[in-house]
């Protein structure tokens, strides 16, 4: 009787008979793959309250500093509890971090100097990142201060090209940039473990070259984080993962102290580093974002993997496939069509409890090489841990989906995606 009335909601929400019956029969399939996720997000929800307590977060945490922002007991402790939570020596974790790229520009920027090398030993960075290192040229790169950069790509299959690696680390390598998420690109994420044993294996041929991660969409996801497997720092955004859906704004830097007082003396000023910075009254929602993380990820996986499995179905090549293991939150969908990226993300956007009707269109983003469209109806705007799709319009003509607050929003969003596919006769 229940699950009768849900059907009629999702009826009422335009998912037609046939949409929603499909739907069900995916959703039974993966009873046991999401208890396996509800676990993991039982862990990490301990590991965050566990972090919580030893911190000693009280009432007084949550309230804000105006100006200067001088002993900001909030601040100082919520950057403890990243700490705790990523077993790390300290952490910088701002609102005056803009965003994700903004977080790995300043862990660079802070953390190499003139003459230095940068190395890529996973591929092509993520787009924004591009303009930050100066592949693309752009106004303050890392280029334009003479620090070098170069690049080892993944080997066919998605292996590590060991030896190339070897190679291309020299006397200026100071420090290695490692993506854990495909971001737009269709090769595997890597999990922790790859990540850890692509570190021992750059350590061992230098042992001191800083390694960095860029976390972003992985966090939660697994049981693990890159720092517990030898990274000295990571990094990630707000309103992705780590934000929970309540932070407005933010980036992080977890890591060995040296390169977080680096990045404080950056991003605020030689001389002043970690002690300013207000927090104004946005301490609630990082603490409760934070707080909320694991479960939200939680949702967000469930989603992605009922994308997989739906879309896989009606013979879409999807990355990772219905049944391979997750390491984060996006998902795939290549339909070799600009058509149907833009019907999928309309689709998207019509579950939305924010924007439902509005239509989605392709725009020329600032950081990006080719039109990009966007379904979005987030409480936080370009928040991407709430139900999300963006498609590059260029071939492979794939769209990458993540987020979803709630488990039944990301069904509700997906179904709709579906929907929509069919309305435009495309399945
Ligand atoms: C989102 C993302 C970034 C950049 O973050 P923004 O907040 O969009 O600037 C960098 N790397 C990866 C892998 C990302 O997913």
């Amino acid at each position: 009787m229940s699950q009768n009335e849900s059907k009629e909601m999702y009826l009422k929400l335009g998912i037609s008979e046939k949409v929603y019956s499909l739907g069900e029969q995916i959703c039974k399939e993966l009873e046991d793959r999401f208890k396996a996720i509800d676990e993991t997000a039982e862990y990490n929800q301990l590991k965050v309250i566990s972090a919580m307590q030893e911190s000693k977060v009280s009432e007084a945490c949550l309230l804000g500093t105006t100006g200067y922002g001088y002993n900001d007991i909030g601040r100082d402790t919520l950057e403890e509890v990243y700490s705790g939570v990523f077993h790390t020596e300290d952490a910088l974790v701002r609102p005056q971090i803009t965003c994700g790229t903004h977080a790995l520009a300043l862990a660079l920027m802070s953390n190499l100097r003139p003459g230095d090398e940068l190395l890529s030993p996973v591929g092509k960075p993520y787009d924004t990142l591009e303009e930050v290192i100066g592949i693309r040229p752009s106004m303050g790169s890392l280029a334009e201060y003479g620090i070098t950069y170069s690049q080892v790509d993944l080997k066919d299959g998605g292996e590590f090209d060991y030896e190339g690696i070897r190679k291309s680390i020299n006397d200026r390598t100071k420090l290695v940039t490692i993506q854990r998420s495909k971001g737009y690109q269709t090769r595997p994420t890597l999990s922790v473990e790859r990540i850890g044993e692509l570190i021992s294996f750059i350590k061992s041929i230098k042992p001191d070259l800083l390694c960095m991660i860029d976390n972003c969409y992985g966090e939660f996801v697994e049981r693990i984080e890159p720092t517990d497997v030898g990274a000295d720092l990571i990094v990630g955004s707000l309103i992705k993962n780590p934000g929970g859906g309540l932070a407005p704004i933010g980036g992080y830097l977890a890591g060995r102290k040296e390169m977080i007082e680096n990045a404080a003396h950056r991003l605020t000023s030689p001389g002043l580093g970690k002690e300013v910075g207000a927090s104004l009254g946005i301490l609630p929602s990082f603490y409760q974002g934070f707080f909320m993380a694991p479960i939200v990820t939680a949702s967000a996986l469930k989603s992605a993997i009922f994308a997989a499995n739906l879309y896989e179905r009606s013979g879409f090549s999807v990355l990772p496939d219905g049944k391979g293991s997750r390491h984060d939150i996006i998902q795939a969908v290549t339909f070799g069509r600009a058509d149907a990226v833009e019907a999928f993300c309309r689709g998207i956007q019509s579950a939305a409890p924010v924007d439902s009707f509005v239509t989605p269109e392709p725009w020329d983003m600032p950081g990006y090489d080719a039109p990009v469209i966007m379904a979005a109806g987030a409480f936080v705007s370009g928040s991407s841990i709430e139900l999300s799709a963006d498609g590059p319009i260029k071939p492979p003509y794939s769209v990458y989906f993540q987020g979803g607050l709630s488990w039944p929003h990301g069904k509700l969003g997906i179904l709709k995606s579906y929907q929509s596919l069919v309305d435009a006769g495309i399945v």
